[in-house]
């Protein structure tokens, strides 16, 4: 089972995906927690050289070919071969990331993002858990947290809404796969609830 998990900077996604974890495998679950970009050593070399540096440095395709390669090679290297050993995968950011943050943010690529992956990719998840947060909220969080992150100066409040406005489009377009969670909540809420409605997707 492939599980990914989605939602703006700040939105406590990645906190999400690993009490996930932890909830499954304290059910004996054999789980594989994993993150994008990156995610296999040679795709953790790919995000340095996307989210490290002048931000200006890649045009926004050459981007998209740097996330799709980091992406493959996560795929190639550490999906396929835990799926197959039955692991239950969960993932932090997946291919919605991209057609968000590529095919949105820097103009209006999504076609060539889909193109891409349709080639290069080719595999969705099985579930996606998208941690719905007030922008503003977000933006706030990600800022004190990552505030001195050149790439992150161009994520203004503006971006963020549009960012979420775009992942709550993509749980429309897919919604057998999507499950929208409230993030407005405390922690252990949104865990909890996260928590009931991939057991519900599992039974
Ligand atoms: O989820 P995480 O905080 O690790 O994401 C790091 C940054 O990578 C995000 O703030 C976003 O700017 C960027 N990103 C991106 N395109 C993706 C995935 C992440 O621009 N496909």
């Amino acid at each position: 089972l492939f599980i990914t998990f989605e939602g703006i900077d700040g939105s406590g996604k990645s906190t999400q995906a690993r009490r996930l974890a932890e909830a499954l495998a304290a059910e004996g679950r054999d789980v594989r927690l994993t993150r994008e970009p990156g995610g296999s050593p040679g795709a953790e070399e790919i995000r340095s050289l996307v989210l490290e540096g002048d931000p200006d440095r890649w045009s926004a395709e050459t981007e998209i070919l740097l996330f799709t390669a980091a992406r493959r090679d996560h795929l190639e290297r550490t999906i396929l071969p835990a799926l197959a050993a039955g692991q239950v995968v969960i993932c932090d950011r997946f291919a919605d990331s991209t057609r968000v943050y590529q095919g949105v943010s820097r103009g209006d690529l999504r076609a060539k993002v889909d193109q891409l992956h349709e080639l290069m990719i080719g595999r969705e998840p099985d579930l996606t858990v998208l941690i719905d947060m007030d922008p503003d909220t977000g933006h706030a969080r990600a800022l004190s947290r990552r505030g001195t992150e050149e790439r992150f100066e161009e994520f203004g409040p503006d971006l963020q809404r549009r960012m979420r406005a775009a992942f709550l489009g993509l749980s429309e377009e897919f919604p057998s796969r999507f499950r929208v969670i409230d993030g407005n909540r405390s922690i252990d809420l949104v865990a909890a609830d996260v928590h009931r409605t991939v057991a519900e997707a599992l039974a």
